[in-house]
């Protein structure tokens, strides 16, 4: 069963103060009006109104209080007031309690639009893909996709060259027309869109031949995407207005631009910072080297002093990611690993037995803690 109190999201103690402010808050949201015939927000209307009309009242909110949705239901033909609403009547209570249409527009903040409704194009989505010296530098992509554009034929108008688009009889081109209504809550005026026009306002009796009255046609769009330094697969950038075209002359939907880092197999990336597993051989460890590190900057010269440990940490300070907006830099790690000679020649046998004769003991414990938990620590483990 629906709990009305979750539905208009109040405590159970709520006065009737709070509740006509919980519901003109979600109504807000979920008038069909500002949702342009969304299905679900249209449900979303009707519940939360359903909701309302119970919790508002303090006889039915006391018999759902007791008996639940049910105790609202049942006994059929005692005037209960309570039934699934439609749409209209949905609408009207909202009307009823939150004024005429123009107190609507009103609570709306003027933001709805009073004359005939354009319809917006829908958005596109497209990936991007990026490797990680892209990200380092930033860069330009070339996206090409195929998109609805306004029909040349008829300038988008989607009527027939040498015809024009006629305003719509029924609402006179206003896209909206008011009906009077009556219903179990007495009469009311419901302010919906034309049903002639589809609230357009405007009727177009001969179809342009090419685009069938749409007012678009598809097209191949190439674009260019600047991709700033710094970026994630978590980041996507918008191209406003590079959506397809609403019909017959409705403003475009946006480009979304989803954005894809390839793994990439030199580095680990933990936000702005890599990480880069350098192996050392037992001999540069122990006499020091001059080794290569790449950086998504180009390769490095980097000194390893003699006896660098297995799990020492190098940092590269400024080699790492841009950070996204920002002139800041990442730093890149380089963590030493020591590599050992899985096959050894005869040469090579016998100089690491020679060595052997030579070696020490382990190194002693400074600070309580085991030459391996220090080696732990350092390797992250
Ligand atoms: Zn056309
Ligand atoms: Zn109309």
């Amino acid at each position: 069963m629906t709990d009305y109190y979750a539905v208009l999201e109040v405590p159970r103690d709520a006065d009737e103060a709070a509740i006509k402010r919980a519901y003109r808050k979600l109504a807000m949201l979920y008038h069909p009006d500002r949702n342009n015939g969304d299905k679900e927000a249209e449900a979303r209307f009707k519940e939360i109104t359903e909701a309302y009309e119970v919790l508002r009242d303090p006889q039915k909110r006391g018999i759902y209080d007791r008996y639940g949705e049910a105790g609202l239901r049942g006994r059929a033909g005692q005037a209960q007031g309570f039934h699934a609403f439609d749409l209209s009547e949905a609408l009207n209570i909202f009307m009823r309690d939150f004024g005429g249409f123009s107190g609507f527009e009103e609570l709306f903040g003027g933001g709805r639009r009073s004359g005939p409704s354009e319809r917006r194009g829908n958005d596109l989505r497209a990936g991007v893909s990026l490797t990680l010296d892209d990200v380092a530098r930033g860069t330009k992509k070339t996206l090409r996709y195929k998109v609805l554009v306004p029909c040349e034929t008829c300038g988008g108008s989607g009527a027939k060259p040498g015809t024009r688009p006629t305003t719509c009889g029924t609402c006179g081109g206003a896209g909206q027309v008011r009906r009077a209504q009556r219903s179990v809550f007495g009469q009311f005026v419901t302010v919906g869109p034309c049903p002639t026009c589809a609230g357009e306002g405007r009727i177009v009796a001969e179809t342009c031949h090419i685009c069938r009255g749409d007012g678009r046609t598809r097209v191949d769009r190439t674009v260019n995407v600047d991709v700033p330094p710094g970026v994630s697969s978590e980041n996507y950038i918008t191209l406003r207005g590079q959506g397809h075209a609403g019909p017959r002359g409705g403003p475009a939907g946006d480009l979304i631009v989803m954005l894809e880092v390839e793994e990439d197999p030199r580095f680990q990336r933990h936000g702005d910072d890599l990480v880069y597993d350098l192996p050392l051989s037992f001999s540069q460890s122990a006499l020091g080297a001059e080794v290569v590190i790449p950086t998504p900057y180009g390769d490095e010269k980097v000194k390893v002093s003699s006896g660098t440990q297995a799990g020492t940490i190098l940092r590269l300070k400024g080699r790492g990611l841009p950070h996204l907006g920002s002139a800041s830099k990442g730093d890149l790690h380089v963590r030493v690993g020591i590599w050992t000679p899985e096959r050894l020649t005869p040469e090579t046998e016998r100089i690491f037995r020679d060595l052997a004769r030579h070696e020490g003991e382990p190194p002693a414990s400074r600070d309580g803690r085991s030459f391996w938990d220090r080696m732990k620590e350092a390797l992250g483990a």
